[in-house]
């Protein structure tokens, strides 16, 4: 039953996040992560569309033009960068909309989030790797403030490298105390490459990737 199984979907990670965000001490966001996805206008939707191997709100978008329970979502749940998409005060500013610089503890949360999507998606198949590998792919279409870019970047660069308890303590101790994030080259894009299409547009063809982070 398709009810049944979207429950089990958002439950199972919802108790990622949440033993990821313990570890980094954001109790109350692991306690409240994604919990508008048991609204009846996200759940329904998530019902009606479900696949199981990628986000229902493409099958909603496909079939009714724009998806009512990803507006809901991202309207309240600040670990998405979309939700810090606002006009922008700078003149030059991509169709005069902007992502805004978000608060470190959403950044985090947003990393915890990637994380679980990633190996609820990939299953056995999952790495250290994958949710830097998915931000590579995605990077181009993402209006996101370059600041906060650099932060999820510098994160989920760290967990490819060095895995996720080393990146747990890092960001507990050090980046939610705002220590400095370093730039860091990550092929196959780099700061100037983030930079370019922050002004140019989004002009690099996305390849039809699976939609991982639940947009
Ligand atoms: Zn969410």
């Amino acid at each position: 039953m398709k009810a049944w199984k979207h429950f089990c979907t958002i439950t199972k990670h919802r108790r990622l996040v949440r033993k990821s965000c313990f570890k980094i001490g954001l109790i109350k966001q692991g306690l409240t992560h994604d919990l508008s996805k048991y609204s009846p206008v996200e759940f329904c939707a998530g019902v009606k569309y479900y696949t199981g191997d990628r986000s229902p709100n493409d099958g909603q978008r496909r079939a009714e033009g724009y998806s009512a329970a990803w507006l809901h979502h991202k309207g309240r749940n600040r670990h998405h960068f979309e939700y810090w998409i606002d006009y922008s005060l700078e003149k030059d500013a991509l169709s005069g909309m902007a992502g805004l610089k978000m608060p470190r503890k959403y950044v985090a949360e947003m990393f915890c989030d990637r994380l679980a999507a990633c190996k609820v998606y990939h299953k056995d198949n999952y790495t250290d790797a994958a949710a830097l590998k998915y931000l590579e792919r995605s990077v181009s279409r993402m209006l996101i403030h370059p600041e906060t870019l650099k932060e999820l970047a510098y994160l989920l660069k760290m967990n490819a490298d060095c895995g996720e308890e080393e990146t747990y303590r890092y960001i507990r101790e050090e980046y939610l105390k705002g220590a400095p994030v370093g730039d860091v080259e990550i092929h196959p894009w780099s700061k100037e490459r983030i930079e370019a299409f922050l002004k140019n547009g989004h002009k690099e063809t996305d390849n039809g990737e699976t939609n991982h982070d639940q947009r």
